[in-house]
């Protein structure tokens, strides 16, 4: 039995990693509500100002991961994590289809 919560925590992980803040365009993995929890702040920013690498006239980012980046996952990551039954169960569907198309065309 596959484990499809498990796919999805490896997708919004994975999303979290290729998916770019728009104001510091760090990667979402290093705002406050991932990983880093209880940090509010951007960890790549809080770095920049540490070692003085700030980009000048950018503060530090204070957003956090938005919601929808957890609870959203693309159509291929949707196929990709679904359990093997739903695919089966499509394909079921489609044979049914074709037989009622059959039994409507019979005299
Ligand atoms: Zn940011
Ligand atoms: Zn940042």
């Amino acid at each position: 039995m596959s484990n499809p919560a498990g796919a999805s925590g490896r997708a919004v992980r994975r999303r979290l990693r290729e998916t770019l803040c728009p104001d510091c365009e760090h990667p979402w993995e290093e705002h406050g509500g991932s990983a880093f929890d209880g940090l509010a702040a951007c960890g790549e920013c809080q770095y920049e100002e540490d070692h003085g690498q700030q980009v000048p006239g950018r503060g530090k980012c204070w957003n956090s991961v938005p919601h929808a980046l957890f609870v959203r996952p693309t159509a291929g990551e949707l196929e990709r994590a679904a359990p093997l039954h739903r695919k089966v169960l499509l394909r079921f569907g489609q044979l049914m289809l074709a037989a009622l198309h059959l039994l409507v065309r019979w005299p």
